[in-house]
């Protein structure tokens, strides 16, 4: 363990956790110190602690006591799901614990080992642990290259079970999946599309269904996964298909089977902050907004700002070193932002991750943004 962990140091890849306290305007206190948040997944600045008191909690505890299967499955889990599923437009909605527990359970009771995946290469880690778990032959296409994906198709085995797997936002990039060409794609070589909607979940479309069903592809992703704990602030994952689908995981996702339900009082936070979140239209506007502003003035100050196209803007730096100099200079100036390597992100691709909320206010971006093109011009 030692010598991994000093060969982590010396690769600047060594990782450590810092005490975090979310404030409701957009700012946290991390390790006593007030910063900018510009490192969160709360995109729409949902603060669930307000949450709790309220629907239905008498009943809804912090432990649910067993499996959904056996006796931990509390009413309100299906009346979440029934509701949702009426929300996403589909037959059907599976609640699972955290998106990691989604992604790791649901793609391996989907293929096997005499199957096929097709995944982008910037899929996100649960997404690749799904696959490996699964023992399914893998071929992984470079980022959002449909020609490679459609070669890879053409040559899968005559028999072999084919899913296509993405992120509809990819998370450490910003970019967005091309949707509508993989669905054609998955019709003409009859494979099954899952769509990972973690990053644009509550965020596109009207009250916040999500990317698949602002382009109007509700019906033609077969498996739609999302999680709770973004844009929602609160915590716990989905699975939106057709009654089949449920079924068919219930009785073969075994991250769903053999772990305990989420906590009741969980899923009541999660139906007051979905209530919530779909009424917030003007924070969503107001994010996407602020997000082209501070993407459009860190390009314009001539930096690399990746593919993203969203309220996800990463700075791509280059080296470790570099991107861990610009993050503790940041943080020193007051501005909490991570800085993403490998294995997270490609080998020499070392970046700033800012994620914005739709509660930053337009003065604390500006403040920010000087701080962050001054120091990145002297970090070169
Ligand atoms: N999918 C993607 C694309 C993600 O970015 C994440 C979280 N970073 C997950 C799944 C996992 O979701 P959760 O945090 O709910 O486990």
């Amino acid at each position: 363990m030692h010598k991994e962990l000093e060969s982590l140091r010396e690769r600047q890849q060594f990782r450590s956790i810092t005490d975090s306290e979310p404030q409701p305007d957009g700012w946290v206190i991390r390790s006593g110190q007030r910063m900018l948040n510009l490192a969160s997944n709360q995109y729409l600045g949902m603060d669930c602690a307000w949450a709790a008191p309220g629907l239905e909690t008498a009943s809804a505890g912090m432990g649910a006591g067993a499996s959904r299967l056996v006796t931990g499955n509390h009413p309100l889990c299906t009346r979440l799901e029934q509701e949702f599923a009426r929300f996403k437009g589909t037959e059907s909605c599976l609640l699972l614990s955290s998106g990691y527990m989604a992604n790791i359970g649901v793609i391996p009771a989907l293929v096997g080992r005499s199957d096929c995946i097709f995944s982008d290469r910037l899929n996100h880690a649960s997404i690749m642990d799904g696959i490996v778990l699964s023992r399914a032959e893998c071929r992984r296409y470079p980022h959002r290259d449909l020609d490679r994906l459609e070669a890879q198709l053409k040559k899968a085995p005559a028999g072999a079970r084919k899913l296509i797997v993405t992120d509809s936002i990819f998370s450490m990039d910003g970019s967005i999946a091309p949707l509508r060409e993989l669905v054609e794609l998955k019709d003409r070589y009859g494979a099954m599309l899952m769509v990972d909607e973690a990053h644009s979940g509550g965020l596109y479309s009207e009250e916040g269904q999500g990317l698949i069903h602002s382009l109007r592809l509700t019906d033609r992703v077969e498996i739609q996964m999302g999680t709770f704990s973004k844009a929602y602030g609160a915590y716990g994952s989905y699975i939106a298909g057709d009654a089949l689908l449920k079924e068919y995981l219930t009785n073969k996702a075994r991250s769903l089977i053999f772990t305990t339900a989420l906590p009741p009082a969980v899923i009541s936070a999660v139906y007051r902050s979905w209530q919530s979140v779909k009424g917030h239209r003007v924070r969503r506007a107001e994010l996407q907004r602020k997000a082209a502003l501070f993407r459009q003035r860190l390009q314009e100050a001539g930096f690399d700002t990746g593919g993203s196209e969203c309220h996800i803007v990463p700075l791509v730096l280059g080296s470790n070193e570099k991107a861990l100099k610009v993050s503790e200079k940041l943080q020193q100036e007051g501005i909490a932002a991570v800085a993403i390597r490998p294995p997270t992100v490609p080998e020499g691709t070392a970046r700033i991750r800012f994620s914005l909320m739709a509660t930053h206010s337009d003065e604390d971006l500006q403040w920010a943004m000087e701080r962050i093109i001054r120091i990145g011009r002297e970090e070169g």
